[in-house]
This record gives C-alpha cells, structure tokens and sequence, in this order.
C-alpha cells in the first residue's frame, strides 16, 4: 500500500497542531509540522545580522539550512529549537518569510523529503494545496477569530504570563490576512476538502469527527 497523508490546513490558532498531533498517535502515523519549519527559518534569520526585508540573503540561508522534524521535535542546524520557535519575534516575522516564493519552494522540498516511505499527518497552510495535492484526506480547520484568540490568550496565561486579548486578536488577524493574500501557495481551502468549524467544541469532539471522516475514506483506523 502506498504511504498516506492526512493534510489538515487552516487559519492560525484553530487547533489544527492539537488535533494533528492527537491524530498522529491514535493511528500511528508520522506528525510533521509543517509551520514549524518556516519557524525554524525565521529563528536563523532574526539570530543572523541579515536584514528580515534582505529577500536576496534570506533565500539564500533557505537554500542551505539544516532544518528537520523528528519525534515530534523541530531542529535547526542540529538543535532542538520548539521553545525558540514560538517566541513573539518569531510570531511577528514568520509570515513576511513564508510569503518568498524562493523560500518556499525550498522549505517545500523539506516537507516532501521528509516524509517520504512515511504515514503522515501533516499540519499547516498549504499541506492539501501545495505539498501533498493527493493525500488521501484532507482538512480543513477553522475556528472563530474570537475563540482561535481566546484559546490563545488562555495557552500564554497558562505558562505563566499575562497578555491582551486584543494584541493577540490584532496577530492572528495580520498573520492570517498575510498568509490568506500572499501570491505563491495562499491559505485556502483545497477544493476537496472537508471543512470543520471547531468554534465550540471540545478536542475529543473534533477528533472524534476527524477520525470518523477517515473510516468513512477507508482509513481503517480500527485495524492500525
Ligand atoms: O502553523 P504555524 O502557525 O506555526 O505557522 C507559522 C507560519 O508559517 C504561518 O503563519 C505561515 O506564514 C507559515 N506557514 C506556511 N505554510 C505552511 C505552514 C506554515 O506558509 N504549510
């Protein structure tokens, strides 16, 4: 049988890594974090000297970077870096990166590499789109801007830290307009996949729906 992908893609703040990741343990599969890459650049480039509007530099770093996603860990250059990655400076900046269409095609190439001989669910913008247009299944995450906010307010406070809800709806909004209008590979809905609103409900409830539509695709999730 050929390898699978499970393709979850949406807006910033859904629940798409939560659920994603949930998934990848209930079936067995491969989770890659498909964000987590364009992360990974944006740390090397804000910790080098270059210039974020440097696009020239920046593709160039993209060419030659060492950036990998195993057991669930994002490394760059050999390092582990998931805490770095989701720093503010990163939040702020990652979008105007992801938007190269340079950067892109190499970041892609990554994705693709990587998960070759592998079942995999990966999650991000343009997973159903772009990186695997034939993957078995495909989602696509959405939530409220108001509850995609509010959860991420409650995940910051609940590290110890105090933040405006306001800011925080203010960074989704900008990241989700410059994702959604960027000209290579924009946020969208592929045309074959299946949209679930997750305003209101629970992450069992969603996983529940996702794994339901995956046995209803001839996953055969109860015989992994
Ligand atoms: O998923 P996450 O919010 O960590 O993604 C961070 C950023 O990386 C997104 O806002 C987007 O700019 C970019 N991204 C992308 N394509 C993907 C995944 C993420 O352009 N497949």
């Amino acid at each position: 049988m050929d390898n699978r992908v499970v393709a979850i893609d949406g807006p910033a703040g859904a629940g798409k890594s939560t659920i994603a990741r949930l998934l990848a343990d209930r079936i067995k599969y491969t989770y890659i974090d498909s964000g987590a890459m364009y992360r990974a650049l944006t740390l090397k480039v804000l910790d080098s000297s270059i210039n974020i509007a440097d696009t020239k530099e920046i593709i160039e770093i993209s060419k030659e970077v060492d950036i990998d996603f195993m057991d669930k860990c994002i490394y760059l250059d050999g390092k582990v870096v998931d805490k770095q990655i989701r720093e503010e400076r990163i939040n702020k900046n990652v979008s105007i990166i992801a938007a190269i269409p340079d950067v892109r095609k190499n970041i892609v190439r990554i994705q693709r590499r990587i998960s070759i001989g592998k079942n995999v669910v990966m999650d991000g913008r343009d997973v159903g789109t772009v990186i695997f247009p034939n993957a078995f299944i495909k989602f696509f995450i959405t939530a409220s801007l108001e509850e995609r906010a509010m959860r991420r307010c409650a995940e910051i406070e609940a590290s110890g830290m105090s933040v405006d809800l306001q800011d925080i709806k203010c960074q989704i909004e900008k990241r989700d307009y410059t994702d959604s209008t960027r000209e290579d590979s924009p946020l969208m809905q592929a045309e074959d996949a299946i949209l679930i609103d997750t305003s209101g409900k629970s992450i069992e409830e969603v996983l529940q729906v996702v794994i339901n539509f995956i046995n209803l695709r001839g996953g055969d999730i109860n015989a992994i």
